[in-house]
């Protein structure tokens, strides 16, 4: 499985639709400070469901809509896509495509999409569960994070080792039983 592409709209400084491709082998994003290149892999985290405004470098959840410039008006929501290649069937679900999607409005209004088809949160992080995908998993190395990982404490690493060995489905099962 993987992330072929990213389509954004109104996110942060993506005022327009712009849709990213990402080929098979390492892409590298350049571009000046201040270009965007940051809010790419913010976009990637918001659609695995980021809840924290802060971890997405702003204040509150409605700071990710594209707030205008002197010569742009703002917009009133804000939408990303991601585009995912299942055809090893990485992902739960009988899709060789998988398109997750968010959106927000200004009324701090989420709605998540999975194949285009409104889900919960909940839904998109079942379906990452276990690959390393979800907002925590540790396919998304953000600055600073290998030095949290190297000085965590020992949960947190073993947490980090449970995704990759795929038993987190099982433990969030358990939990979930043991609830009722
Ligand atoms: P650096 O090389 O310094 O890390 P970068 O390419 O990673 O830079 P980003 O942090 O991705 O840059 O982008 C920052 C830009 O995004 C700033 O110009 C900021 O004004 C703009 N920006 C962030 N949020 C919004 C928003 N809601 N509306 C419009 N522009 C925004
Ligand atoms: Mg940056």
């Amino acid at each position: 499985m993987f992330l072929k592409s990213i389509e954004i709209r109104g996110f942060k400084s993506f005022a327009d639709k712009t849709k990213l491709d990402f080929r098979k082998g390492i892409t590298a994003v350049v571009g000046p400070n201040g270009s965007g290149k940051s809010n790419i892999s913010d976009a990637v985290r918001w659609v695995l469901g980021e809840q924290s405004a802060r971890t997405l470098r702003g204040g509150k959840m409605d700071d990710v809509i594209f707030a205008g410039t002197q010569f742009r008006k703002p917009v009133g929501l804000a939408q990303v896509s991601l585009f995912l290649d299942n055809s090893d069937g990485g992902l739960p679900i009988e899709y060789s495509e998988v398109v997750v999607t968010r959106r927000i409005y200004r009324s701090g209004e989420s709605e998540y999409l999975i194949n285009n088809r409104q889900c919960r949160l909940k839904d998109i992080v079942g379906l990452f569960m276990d690959t390393g995908i979800g907002k925590e998993g540790y396919s998304l190395i953000g600055q600073g994070k290998i030095d949290a990982i190297l000085n965590g404490k020992p949960e947190d690493r073993r947490a980090l080792l449970e995704e990759a060995s795929g038993i987190v489905k099982y433990k969030a099962r358990k939990e979930e039983s043991e609830k009722k």
